[in-house]
């Protein structure tokens, strides 16, 4: 065993005592009571920096919760990695659900239970004890790290959101690491290679000047109901495809390679359907359940109004209808070329008597990161070194602003890979994080930096 792996053995009780520590620290971004204990968790992570010796530790103060950015010692002519992490939590209620204190980790079954145990304390410590690995054996890194670790991913990063465009040279970097998440199963290991973005709107359709009697005048006005259903219903047809015109042009199709990675997950249609209570699924044709969940944009309503909602029946042709509709959108496409198509396709469908307003509420582009890029191959390598099997291949139906956000400003790559599980509660009560990860999240780091540190750039 060579002196790194040692350095681990014989000190994870330590590393597990430190994450303790850490987690005992209620920084819950959200309340404002718990301001102090953000300031306090804040410096107790520059503290790590500072005790590796880094020529740049600093505390940031924003306008809400600081940050934390931390530079290692420069490594000339090697890559400049930089890692992002956020040390706020989510509240805790309900409390009562807990079966030991939040703040109080506890260890049972292997497993270690605390507000933040794996969102995302437990998981940003993977990659700060890594570096300590490398220092307290090899003296020094093989490359340049630099680390960004927030306390507002909770409550939408606007403190880091602000600092982002300007500061942008000195977050400079090759790729992003980051673990805040999950693996595809226990001993499944992942990278996630991208996500889906977002296009949000709010329709409102209105109709005559009032609420009318559904007898004396229904069939001679349009029913803006009626209307918001024949629109919602034009947007897509049986098929699962969207009818908006142009709106398949920038999609980036999914590869050969990405299809049979995505095939050969573990993966059960059968527990799928179970699991949600339906009896069969639907989607795009010609594509399976997580290529249509991953991989291919969408069309959801998400809420809708109109009308009589109270108990009984009410017989009126109401004045005003409206829905909250998305659309998850794959790379390349953009969410200003969607709203427009759909408003060209909206004015084709609304019948006459009705006039209607398209607010977009919010939008974000995908990202994907290519299979054979250099940083993807690098993790790849350092995950089966110390989880002893090669990761699978994900992606990520949702949307993750801040990734977004760094691909767009500091235009990198960003390297998803979360040691959580799925079922590590976070945002619930009684959140874990399996030690076991912990221990192989540090070592998969620690082997991250050396697998990185190849790459010529
Ligand atoms: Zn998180």
């Amino acid at each position: 065993m060579n002196a790194f792996n040692q350095y681990l053995e014989d000190h994870a009780a330590d590393f597990e005592a430190e994450l303790c520590e850490f987690l005992r620290i209620p920084s819950v971004s959200a309340d404002a009571a718990c301001k102090p204990q953000m300031d306090r968790a804040a410096q107790w992570v520059a503290e790590r920096f500072r005790r590796l010796d880094f020529p740049v530790v600093e505390v940031i103060p924003t306008a809400g919760h600081p940050l934390v950015f931390a530079q290692s010692p420069t490594v000339p002519g090697a890559p400049t990695i930089l890692v992002y992490g956020h040390y706020d939590v989510q509240p805790v209620d309900p409390l009562d659900q807990w079966t030991t204190p939040p703040f109080e980790p506890t260890v049972r079954d292997g497993k270690l239970f605390a507000r933040g145990a794996t969102d995302d304390k437990g998981q940003l410590l993977t990659h700060v004890k890594s570096a300590e690995a490398w220092i307290r054996t090899a003296g020094k890194l093989p490359l340049n790290l630099k680390y960004m670790i927030e306390g507002e991913e909770e409550i939408g990063s606007a403190g880091l959101e602000e600092f982002l465009k300007p500061n942008s040279k000195r977050l400079k970097c090759n790729c992003v690491v980051i673990s805040d998440g999950c693996q595809f199963a226990p001993g499944v290991p992942a990278i996630t290679y991208g996500l889906r973005g977002i296009a949000y709107f709010e329709l409102r359709l209105t109709g005559p000047n009032r609420d009318l009697h559904s007898g004396s005048f229904g069939g001679s006005v349009t029913n803006p109901a009626n209307a918001l259903a024949q629109i919602l219903a034009g947007l897509i047809d049986r098929h699962g495809k969207i009818k908006i015109p142009g709106f398949y042009r920038r999609v980036l199709p999914l590869s050969d390679r990405e299809r049979s990675e995505l095939a050969a997950l573990p993966f059960d249609e059968q527990e799928y359907q179970r699991q949600l209570g339906v009896d069969g699924t639907f989607g795009e044709e010609g594509y399976t359940s997580l290529e249509r969940r991953w991989a291919r944009p969408t069309f959801d309503v998400c809420g809708l109004w109109s009308g009589f909602q109270g108990e009984g029946a009410k017989t009126v042709l109401p004045a005003n209808a409206g829905a909250k509709i998305s659309f998850r959108l794959v790379p390349n496409q953009k969410p200003e070329q969607v709203a427009d198509g759909l408003r060209k396709q909206i004015a084709k469908l609304c019948p006459p008597g009705i006039t209607w307003e398209l607010t977009d509420l919010h939008g974000a582009p995908g990202v994907v990161v290519a299979l054979d890029s250099p940083y993807v191959e690098a993790a790849a390598r350092a995950i089966e070194s110390a989880f002893g099997r090669r990761p699978v291949f994900t992606r990520e139906g949702g949307s993750i602003p801040i990734v977004v956000r760094f691909a767009q400003v500091l235009k990198t790559t960003p390297l998803l890979i979360g040691w959580g599980q799925d079922d590590d509660n976070a945002h619930s009560p009684n959140e874990k994080f399996s030690l076991a990860d912990f221990h192989r999240g540090i070592k998969a780091s620690a082997k991250l930096w050396e697998e990185l540190s190849k790459i010529k750039m």
